[in-house]
């Protein structure tokens, strides 16, 4: 049996961090080395080893990974959706090259497994709205979505031609307590319930009326964790998975923190985000998932709010 060493890049961000530490449940809190271009996350200190490394400098990269003896690589850095817009070649840049550094090393190194997100921002106003499927007009508008559609066949390219095992999820909009959300179209279902118990109430920059596919951490990381394991054999999608959990607009989550909070009041302010926003399905089909490797979310609306709030509340 392979004794793991997992190396994960961009670990100090929002997934990253919740990643890292489950990880580190799993195989250990020295086999998962934790890596950032930016400082170490408060969360992740004291709790195994941390390397600063940037993705772009693929010799450092490589060095990193032969010290490290490191078996799995799974890579979160990348430039988001709403910040990609404002800096269109800066996310070309970041997304792409960072995925093709990451990818040819695995290949030169026989990586055992790689892990690289893509995003519900593949699809584009031509895809289906509702319970959009796993293939289907895939034709994003932002530079975000095109660089997750390339780097999605990328991924399947070096599957195919070099037997890289990569997996991938279109992750939706997540929505955590632990780690702030970096720059995503998404991150307004995260500000407002940290604005709910601290101001009682909340600008939204998406209008009442925008139902976009959400999920919440704990679903992302074991997703993410579920298909790492899975038996290759089990594995049909070498581009990336859709993956789905709830659907919900800014005036229904509104509703559902006024249970716990009933003097909280939300006005709106759409800005260019809600074009973003526009041009994403409202909900997804994930049944290839639930299907190939027994996809199953836990959490909706609901359950989710109660346990945000609690959680917030006792930070
Ligand atoms: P994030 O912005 O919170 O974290 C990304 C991390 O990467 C940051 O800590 C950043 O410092 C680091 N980074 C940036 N450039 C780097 C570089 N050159 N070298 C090394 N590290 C670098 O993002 P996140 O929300 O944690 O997203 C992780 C992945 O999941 C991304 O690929 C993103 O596209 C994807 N994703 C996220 C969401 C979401 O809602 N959070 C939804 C869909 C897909």
């Amino acid at each position: 049996m392979i004794r793991e060493r997992i190396l994960v890049i961009g670990a100090s961000g929002q997934i990253g961090v919740e990643l890292t530490l489950a990880l580190r449940k799993i195989y250990g809190n020295n086999n998962v080395v934790a890596s950032d271009l930016r400082e170490e996350n408060d969360l992740l200190k004291g709790t195994g080893p941390y390397v600063s490394l940037d993705v772009m400098n693929k010799e450092m990269l490589h060095v990193q990974v032969i010290r490290q003896n490191i078996t799995q690589i799974y890579l979160l850095a990348a430039i988001l959706s709403a910040t990609g817009e404002k800096n269109p070649n800066l996310a070309w840049h970041l997304n792409m090259q960072g995925l093709l550094n990451v990818l040819d090393i695995a290949r030169e190194e026989k990586i055992y497994k790689v892990y690289w997100p893509s995003s519900i921002a593949v699809f584009g106003p031509t895809s289906p709205k509702q319970n959009c499927p796993q293939q289907t007009i895939i034709e994003p508008t932002t530079v975000y979505g095109i660089s997750k559609y390339a780097g999605e066949f990328w991924c399947n390219y070096y599957f195919q031609r070099f037997h890289v095992d990569v997996r991938s999820l279109r992750y939706p909009g997540l929505i955590s307590y632990k780690s702030a959300p970096g720059g995503g179209t998404t991150d307004y279902a995260v500000e407002i319930y940290h604005e709910a118990l601290e101001e009682k109430k909340y600008e939204c920059f998406l209008r009442e009326d925008t139902y976009l596919p959400m999920m919440y951490m704990p679903d992302a990381i074991k997703a993410t964790i579920e298909l790492m394991e899975a038996p290759a054999a089990q594995i049909s999608v070498r581009t990336s998975y859709n993956i789905s959990a709830m659907s919900f607009s800014p005036k229904e989550i509104a509703a559902a923190i006024k249970n716990y909070i009933p003097e909280f009041d939300i006005s709106y302010e759409p800005d260019y985000r809600q074009t973003i926003a526009d041009s994403w399905p409202q909900s997804i089909d994930d049944s290839v998932a639930r299907k190939d490797w027994g996809w199953a979310h836990e959490y909706d609306l609901q359950r989710m709010t109660k346990d945000m709030l609690e959680n917030l509340r006792n930070k």
